[in-house]
């Protein structure tokens, strides 16, 4: 069992697509074990992408990120970080499988619906950035 962070973006939230997502994730075998709707600050969303501090969307994704609700998960089930990505789609919506998030709701390559942890050590980062121990439940 491996658990991964994963985030409906504020473009996600406006398209009212948060059941259609978090279903996806369940007919794929993963289960969500934890879960909010929250609203994060600009400096929230910088400390979350701090890892892309140095690329040149840096500022424009912080705004989007903190423009309205997001809703944060995390995800449980075997190769969840993996299985998640994969279910998520390229980061770029016009070079996403089909079935996927990405190819399904996206906008555009930064407004692209879903956030996916990508290693072990950064859904470590990213689930501690959003969820205690508490809030979390096998
Ligand atoms: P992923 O979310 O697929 O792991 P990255 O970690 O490379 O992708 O980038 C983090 C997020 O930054 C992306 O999901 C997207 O919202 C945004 N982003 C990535 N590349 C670009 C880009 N070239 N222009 C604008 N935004 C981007
Ligand atoms: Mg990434």
């Amino acid at each position: 069992m491996e658990r991964t962070l994963s985030i409906i973006k504020p473009d996600g939230v406006e398209k009212n697509v948060i059941g259609e997502v978090l279903s996806r994730f369940e007919k794929n075998g993963l289960r969500v074990v934890a879960l909010k709707r929250i609203q994060l600050s600009k400096s929230d969303a910088e400390g979350f992408y701090a890892v892309h501090k140095e690329r040149p969307f840096f500022g424009s994704l912080t705004d989007f990120m903190s423009r309205g609700p997001i809703v944060v998960q995390v995800l449980e089930g075997d190769n969840a970080i993996a299985k998640n990505r994969e279910i998520m789609g390229a980061t770029n919506p016009e070079e996403a499988a089909e079935g996927t998030i990405r190819k399904d709701f996206a906008t555009n390559i930064e407004e692209n619906t879903v956030h996916g942890s990508d290693s072990p050590e950064s859904a470590d980062f990213e689930i501690k950035y959003f969820f205690n121990a508490l809030e979390i439940t096998g």
